[in-house]
């Protein structure tokens, strides 16, 4: 089996490239004992996150999806001293759980939960704008509504990173039934016919699946 080796290969990776961090393990553990599913992002993901954080500079980040805030805080603690993070979490047990493990790790002045469904939330971020990372990461039908937010909120400069593209191959089929995908498919083409943004997408293997990520840049 493949996998087994994908996340051998992460285990190696992460062992020596991410740092043991007991507090993110916590937040984890935290995560898995309240219930909540395993889609936090991968500790070598996170880290990613954090490196564009801090490749791109940015001081304001949104995230469109929190769960347990596991990949917003890896996003928080690579910011500056006076650097935010705005997230949103539709589910009110998710952003129970988030809020409890922002409190833990101590970044409540540095991150701003939203408790509603994204749809809701964002139209009230105008003030807060631009923002220079947006991490979309929630429910990928909707996608395409959040891929026009990100442009509404952002600035040239800013870096658009959505999760979850490949989806195990399933991504290359037109005919797919399952929304996602299409949710999924109809982003990369708006993203495709935006003149606004420069992209790319890559695909991923590791203790996640099979699976991949959109980087898209906002030139003006
Ligand atoms: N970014 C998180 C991490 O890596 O730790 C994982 C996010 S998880 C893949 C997706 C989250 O989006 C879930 O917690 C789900 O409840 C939330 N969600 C689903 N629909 C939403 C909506 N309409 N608005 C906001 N959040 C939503």
């Amino acid at each position: 089996e493949y996998s087994q080796k994908w996340t051998e290969v992460d285990n190696y990776l992460v062992g020596h490239l991410v740092e043991d961090d007991p507090v993110l393990q916590q937040v984890l553990d935290n995560n898995h004992q309240a219930g909540l599913p395993a889609h936090d992002v991968a500790p070598n993901q996170g880290k990613l996150l954090a490196l564009f954080a801090q490749i791109t500079g940015a001081q304001k980040v949104l995230e469109i999806g929190t769960l347990g805030a596991y990949s917003t805080i890896w996003l928080a603690r690579a910011l500056p001293a006076l650097g935010k993070v705005v997230t949103l979490e539709a589910d009110a047990h998710h952003a129970r759980i988030a809020q409890t493990n922002i409190d833990l790790v101590g970044l409540q002045d540095k991150i701003t939960l939203h408790t509603g469904p994204a749809s809701e939330t964002l139209p009230t971020l105008t003030a807060e704008a631009p923002f220079d990372l947006i991490f979309i990461d929630a429910d990928k039908p909707s996608n395409p509504l959040y891929l026009e937010w990100a442009l509404k909120l952002s600035k040239p400069g800013t870096l658009i990173i959505g999760d979850n593209v490949v989806r195990d191959g399933a991504v290359v089929d037109p005919q797919s039934d399952d929304a996602r995908v299409q949710g999924v498919r109809r982003f990369i083409e708006m993203i495709e016919q935006e003149p606004r943004l420069s992209a790319t997408a890559l695909q991923t293997v590791g203790s996640k699946g099979w699976d991949g990520f959109v980087l898209a840049r906002v030139n003006s």
